[in-house]
């Protein structure tokens, strides 16, 4: 019996905003699709603040995606790490020795953190990217409150409640937002040495304003709703050192009992994989078709490739990501049905969104700007809008509302381990060691997080402000 050809394959990795999008565009085209990814879900990651900050349960904000995809014949989903490619076998190689043959290849791999040269300070002040950052960080937040309340030093009793973020972008002015509101309102009544509302929370920043790429009356409303909120902003700091019992922030010490890295990414080796041209943070440097030079059947998409267009470089966002992974599904498909191939990526801005806090968040349209409890309420909406599976917009949707009307935050569970802060407190109390040169790091950091997150739908498309520098040069893009 003769043997039927065989489909083209595709090779997926990663199955975030990007992958995920490229493996359901592909959903009607005669190919084998081969989507790997090292964890087993899709993770959400707009609302992860939220579980490290006690508001929603890791489940919420994560769905399996064997469960995405099960309906959808022609995708076979793995786990497994990718370790490289040989693209002159066109091949991807995984961790544990296997080899996934392609014919196309879509690299969807997002960032990690990065501390710019600094990576002892990764287990002091985490970042917030994965499920385990998440619960690490509400571990370390919920402990510090515990830890005060057992605390007899009063020095060492503030220090435990003051809570330091590193980057006022989006990331570090929600989660400073999250936590005020956790101290003042969820925790106040609970302790009984210690007034959960005293908690001080210092938001650095290396820029002379918060959420940098949105316009500077969104960034001024926001410095203010933060300041109302009992945060303390501190604008123009460079981060010089960063321990166990604090900060150095252009001088001033800041003994601190949990520090939170929110100003920095770096993206996934994928550049050093393909020995592809790659930008200054990491991201292989892409064809306007999203194809990597000199090898048009592999596809970079998401936080993970760098495209300048109109002289802006993408965005390191979700709706990036997921625009990346349509179009490079509309390629293959095109091709393997013989069509003519689609005009180049064009990236569409539909806006930015940053929430604060209860009742506060900041949208620019481009034309229309809002700020306040409309704008928290649309970014809500499109929060619970965009999130995946029935079951987690219900829970999410119950949950804030139940949150709303009692101002308590349910998933303050202090699981997992954390083996580097218990560590920490077994040598007893902290006395901040300062600026060691050994915890400076090369000239310390000028912290510059400028990211803007955009989930909105087809609204008014807005001349979109771009993730800034980090940093180096304010101008230099980064993954957000
Ligand atoms: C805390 C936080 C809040 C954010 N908030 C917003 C927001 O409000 N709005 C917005 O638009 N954007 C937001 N973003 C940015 C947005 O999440 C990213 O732009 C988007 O996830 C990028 O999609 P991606 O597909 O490129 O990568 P990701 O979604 O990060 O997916 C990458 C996938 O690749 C997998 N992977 C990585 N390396 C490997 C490997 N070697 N082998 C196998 N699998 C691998 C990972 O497990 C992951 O599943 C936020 C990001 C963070 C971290």
């Amino acid at each position: 019996m003769a043997r039927l050809p065989q489909r083209p394959r595709v090779v997926i990795v990663g199955a975030g905003f990007g992958g995920l999008s490229a493996a359901r565009g592909l959903a009607r085209t005669p190919v084998d699709v081969t989507l790997i990814d090292r964890r087993n879900f899709h993770l959400f990651q707009p609302l992860l603040y939220q579980v490290a900050t006690a508001g929603l349960n890791p489940s919420d904000v994560a769905w399996p995606v064997r469960s995405i995809l099960r309906r959808q014949a022609n995708v076979r989903v793995l786990l497994g790490e990718v370790a490289g490619v040989d693209v002159a076998g066109r091949e991807v190689l995984i961790d544990d020795g296997r080899r996934l043959p392609y014919d196309w290849l879509v690299i969807a791999t997002g960032t990690t953190h990065t501390y710019f040269g600094n990576d002892q300070w990764a287990a002091i002040a985490p970042g917030l990217k994965r499920i385990d950052d998440a619960t690490l960080i509400r571990r370390r937040i919920l402990m510090a409150f515990e830890r005060a309340e057992n605390a007899e030093d009063e020095a060492e009793r503030k220090r435990l409640m003051t809570f330091v973020i590193v980057g006022a972008g989006p990331t570090g002015v929600e989660l400073a937002g999250a936590i005020a509101e956790l101290a003042r309102k969820a925790l106040a009544a609970d302790f009984r040495a210690i007034d959960p509302r005293k908690a001080r929370i210092v938001l650095i920043e290396g820029a002379d304003r918060v959420l940098g790429t949105f316009p500077p009356e969104l960034s001024g409303f926001a410095k203010a709703a933060l300041e109302r909120m009992g945060v303390e902003v501190r604008l123009g700091r460079r981060l010089t050192a960063c321990d166990a019992g604090g900060v150095i922030a252009s001088g001033e010490r800041l003994p601190a009992g949990t520090i939170l890295w929110a100003a920095g990414v770096a993206a996934s080796p994928a550049a050093k994989w393909l020995g592809a041209p790659a930008d200054r943070a990491g991201r292989v440097q892409v064809r306007p078709d999203l194809t990597v030079p000199r090898h048009p059947d592999v596809f970079v998409i998401g936080d993970t490739a760098a495209l300048v267009q109109d002289g802006k470089p993408l965005p390191g966002i979700a709706p990036a990501a997921k625009q990346g992974g349509i179009y490079a599904a509309k390629v293959i498909r095109a091709t393997v049905l013989g069509r003519p191939k689609p005009p180049p990526f064009r990236y569409r801005h539909y806006g930015a969104l940053a929430t604060i806090g209860r009742n506060s968040a900041v949208i620019d349209f481009g034309r229309i700007r809002m700020k306040g409890r409309l704008a928290w309420l649309i970014w809500s909406m499109t929060h619970i809008y965009f999130l995946i599976g029935g079951r987690n917009r219900l829970l999410v949707t119950l949950q804030w509302l139940f949150d709303y009307i009692t101002f308590s935050r349910g998933a303050r569970l202090i699981a997992g381990s954390d083996p580097a802060s218990e560590q920490r407190s077994a040598r007893g109390s902290h006395r901040f060691a300062g600026c060691s040169p050994a915890a400076s790091g090369a000239g310390g950091a000028h912290v510059d997080h400028s990211q803007t997150w955009s989930t909105v739908p087809d609204a008014a498309r807005g001349t979109s402000p771009v993730p800034g520098s980090l940093l180096s040069s304010p101008r230099e893009p980064s993954a957000y």
